[in-house]
């Protein structure tokens, strides 16, 4: 879901209105029913769904792999009206405009933004609404196994908890630091001319200030937006504490990540003062602590190999290439003939592209690259191996070094059941891959095979090792580009003086 609301919240960012040539839904009647439309054809459908899944579930009570299968296509579709129909309503119709031009509210910083994209966000509350009840009974039957082999375990949360959830960690989530930087464009574009005065290029370069802040700042306000505590002293505690020491791995807390019930754990923040590990109190609950290192190991694994200044260099360099057309076409197209719309929609295409199929490609390489150090990770623990071929423990090849070379065999098995588990907890059925993360049944397959194969285990991790020379190269000249271009010199000459 996170891409759809990114994407949506990004037109209103973007734009402030859709160009001229774009706009098929004019009168005020018909833009109100476009709007009607779209806020409620995708809950309606989320309901239809949701029944069948259900009936799904209860029809095959002893395989409910089938009605997690279901209801996850079924939340695919979802996801892809929402984003169609509400993407259309911003882009293809006058209701941008149409918020812009209220009285009294229009004029203000951010409210026309907030309103243009509120069909969106009441469409969503209404899907929750309307897959809670399965979304319920999925995670119940994973719960119900779970009792059964007498682990400690979680109520299923209340409609009231569950909205609650999906609003903080979906929407707000993203929301909240989308919502700051729209505030500070509109401020900072109603004194455009005096900004510009100073330089030509000075509102852009403050937007891009502060949106570099809010990236920065962001595991702070997500500390708050996320309902956290960090992590009681205890055993565990002393374990991760020393674990994260051992794997050079600072961060300026451990949290507790009040979810609701979702297994999850993720690691946000660029520097080590800036950086928080969560781990979700349902893990916590139902995971053995051997279990949650592994885990730990994952996330560690993102810092380690420097995922998010990757994913940011990706981010600039690809925006910077989109910008570079966009500014090529204001310059060299007629602004009449539709050639403008057209290569805008090229662009708008380019943005999808980007988001969707080139983050997700880079993305299961990272996922893999950590899953690759959590393994090193528990053999580093010295989990017992039992494992007779193991490359790294029987091979008298092997340094017996578990953070260089082979991977230990019975280590991969282990966070290959660790991957299992969390699935399975999750009510997530194991094939089910998704944009940021290869499958559950992919991931745990594909460790066990590179612990088998050190060969291939070196080819993917030069494969790897490319790919961020290649993008650190790649960026570095789109930067200087970018800096000829805004011709920054002259920015700090206007500085200086
Ligand atoms: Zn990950
Ligand atoms: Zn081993």
């Amino acid at each position: 879901m996170y891409l759809v609301i990114i994407a949506i919240l990004s037109i209103a960012l973007a734009l402030r209105q859709p160009l001229d040539g774009w706009v098929l839904v004019r009168p005020r009647e018909w833009v109100l029913l476009a709007v009607v439309l779209a806020t409620i054809l995708p809950p309606l459908f989320a309901a239809w769904m949701a029944r069948r899944a259900r009936a799904e579930l209860e029809d095959h009570t002893d395989d409910p792999i089938r009605g997690q299968e279901r209801f996850a296509t079924g939340m695919f579709i979802v996801q892809v009206l929402l984003g169609l129909l509400h993407g259309s309503l911003l882009l293809l119709t006058g209701w941008m405009r149409l918020c812009r031009e209220t009285p009294t509210v229009g004029p203000w910083p951010l409210v026309p933004a907030l309103m243009a994209v509120f069909p969106f966000m009441l469409s969503l509350v209404l899907v929750w609404i309307a897959v809670y009840g399965v979304d319920r009974t999925i995670r119940q039957i994973a719960v119900e196994q779970y009792l059964f082999r007498g682990r400690p375990v979680r109520p299923v949360w209340s409609l009231g908890g569950y909205l609650v959830y999906k609003l903080r960690h979906e929407l707000l989530f993203i929301l909240i630091p989308t919502g700051i930087i729209i505030a500070a464009r509109d401020v900072i574009e109603a004194r455009e001319a005096p900004l510009m005065r100073v330089h030509p290029h000075l509102p852009d370069i403050l937007i891009g200030g502060v949106a570099g802040a809010v990236a920065l700042l962001a595991p702070l306000l997500l500390r708050f937006v996320w309902q956290t505590q960090p992590l009681a002293p205890g055993p565990l505690r002393d374990r991760l504490t020393e674990l994260a020491r051992t794997l050079k791995v600072r961060c300026r807390e451990i949290l507790v990540w009040r979810s609701g019930g979702a297994i999850n754990a993720a690691v946000i923040g660029l520097f080590g003062p800036l950086r928080y590990v969560l781990i979700t109190d349902a893990m916590l609950e139902s995971m053995e602590d051997t279990r949650i290192e592994a885990v730990f190991g994952h996330e560690a694994g993102h810092v380690r190999h420097h995922h998010i200044p990757y994913f940011l260099m990706y981010a600039l360099l690809t925006g910077c290439i989109v910008s570079a057309v966009a500014v090529t076409t204001a310059q060299h197209v007629p602004r009449t003939g539709g050639g403008q719309e057209v290569v805008y929609a090229g662009l708008g295409l380019l943005l999808l592209l980007k988001w969707t199929v080139g983050f997700g490609w880079l993305s299961h390489r990272f996922e893999r690259q950590a899953d690759i150090y959590a393994v090193r990770t528990l053999a580093l623990l010295r989990l017992p191996c039992s494992q007779p071929d193991c490359r790294l423990h029987s091979d008298p090849r092997s340094a017996g070094d578990p953070r260089h070379g082979p991977l230990c065999a019975t280590a991969a098995s282990a966070f290959g059941d660790t991957l299992n588990e969390v699935a399975h907890l999750n009510g997530i059925p194991p094939d089910a891959g998704g944009l940021r993360h290869p499958s559950i049944s992919t991931r745990s397959r594909f460790v066990q095979q590179v612990a088998m194969d050190p060969g291939a285990l070196r080819r993917f991790d030069h494969g790897v090792t490319r790919l961020k020379i290649v993008l650190i190269l790649c960026t570095l000249a789109a930067c200087a580009w970018a800096g000829w271009k805004l011709k920054v010199w002259t920015l700090l000459d206007a500085i200086w003086r």
